[in-house]
Order: C-alpha cells, then structure tokens, then sequence
C-alpha cells in the first residue's frame, strides 16, 4: 500500500505525548517550554493545528509549535533552543 501524508500522519504519536496538561496547557511561556520544545520534533503537526483550530478555538496552550492565548499566536521573549542567542 502507498504511503501517503495521510496515512502516516494516522500512525504518528505526538510528541508532546506524555507531557503534563499543565505543559500542554500552559499560558505563560516558561511553563510552556518542554512543549514547545516537542512541537519541533513533531510530525502531526499540521494535523494538531487543523484539530484545535486555535483561533476559532480561543485556544490557550501550544499547538503547532506556537503558544497560543485567547486563539492568538504569543510573540516568545525566552531563547530557544537552536536560535542564535539560545543556551543549548
Ligand atoms: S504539534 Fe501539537 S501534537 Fe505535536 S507536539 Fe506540538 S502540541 Fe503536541
């Protein structure tokens, strides 16, 4: 059978599987960062997305690699890992 973005989207875990609620959830961006940390290496991401609809969702939390508060992406102030100026 053919693989497609479909499928193995299906077959995926999320990688922010595991992580607290509280992390998930978060609404400030320091609890946030494990999350968003696992965004990075996702690959449901464009499904998680699509899922929560953040801004039709007035969602709180990470989703898609972003933080989102009252279905608006947050702009991150804290270094990330990996971006110049980050501690690794
Ligand atoms: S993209 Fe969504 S499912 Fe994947 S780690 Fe981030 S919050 Fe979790």
């Amino acid at each position: 059978m053919k693989q497609t973005a479909r499928t193995s989207t299906a077959t995926a875990s999320p990688a922010c599987a595991g992580l607290p609620a509280r992390t998930v959830f978060a609404e400030r961006e320091q609890d946030a960062l494990p999350a968003l940390r696992a965004c990075r290496r996702c690959l449901v991401r464009r499904w998680c997305e699509e899922t929560v609809a953040p801004a039709a969702s007035w969602f709180d939390g990470v989703s898609a690699g972003r933080l989102w508060r009252n279905g608006r992406p947050v702009t991150l102030r804290l270094p990330q890992e990996g971006q110049e100026g980050g501690e690794a």
